[in-house]
């Protein structure tokens, strides 16, 4: 398998090269092609199996560059997968400008607020701040197409289910919804039959 069998563009494909990634992964070769579909996805996989990419190539291949507004939103558990993510997506779309932008607690808002404010194709963040700033008004959702839940069963744990589905209830009906979780405990499956449109379910 190779990248160039998808349906992904030059500059994508440049970038990953660039990356050194030769071919896809196993969650990869999996997700990438039912994602460029837009259909929904629900992943059971463990973190580094390269499934940053795995969701990172087809939003960076499907984010239209002109559009001035967030299209895509990627809630973490945690800062430091917030910034690894925001990093990863803006590698894989670097020949495409792709501006990706990363917001958390115990950083300045007002520094977060300003990136929001330049052009920024996708937002990255955990989601108490990512809700403080939906409800401040710092960051809006109506363009938004690409809805990622990363670490699900992580964001549950830690006690984010609130924050989670406040967001997920403000994110445009019409949107892709793709979820990666490492378990599928109940509460993982509840938030997929809530909120998910009849999603393929892919285990690693
Ligand atoms: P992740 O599971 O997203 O945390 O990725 C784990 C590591 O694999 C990261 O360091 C990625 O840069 C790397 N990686 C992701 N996809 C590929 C690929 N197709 N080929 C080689 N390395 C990759």
């Amino acid at each position: 398998k190779n990248f160039k069998d998808y349906k992904i563009s030059e500059p994508i494909l440049k970038a990953l090269e660039g990356l050194g990634y030769k071919e896809p992964t196993e969650v990869q070769e999996k997700v990438i092609p039912v994602a460029l579909r837009k259909t929904d996805i629900a992943v059971k996989s463990q973190t580094g199996s390269g499934k940053t990419a795995a969701f990172g190539i087809p939003i960076c291949e499907m984010v239209e560059w002109e559009e001035n507004k967030p299209q895509a939103l990627v809630l973490t558990p945690t800062r430091e997968l917030a910034d690894q993510v925001k990093e990863d997506i803006t590698n894989i779309g670097r020949f495409k400008r792709i501006k990706a932008a990363a917001v958390y607690g115990k950083q300045p808002f007002a520094y977060q607020q300003a990136e929001l404010k330049q052009k920024c194709h996708v937002v990255v963040g955990t989601p108490g701040r990512v809700l403080d700033h939906i409800e401040r008004g710092t960051l809006k959702l109506d363009r938004i197409e690409f809805l990622v839940l990363d670490e699900a069963d992580e964001m549950l744990n830690m006690g984010f289910i609130e924050q989670v589905e406040a967001i997920i209830n403000k994110v445009p009906k019409q949107r892709m919804t793709m979820l990666f979780s490492a378990t599928l405990p109940e509460n993982v499956e509840k938030l997929q039959q809530k909120y998910m449109n009849q999603p393929e379910h892919i285990e690693i």
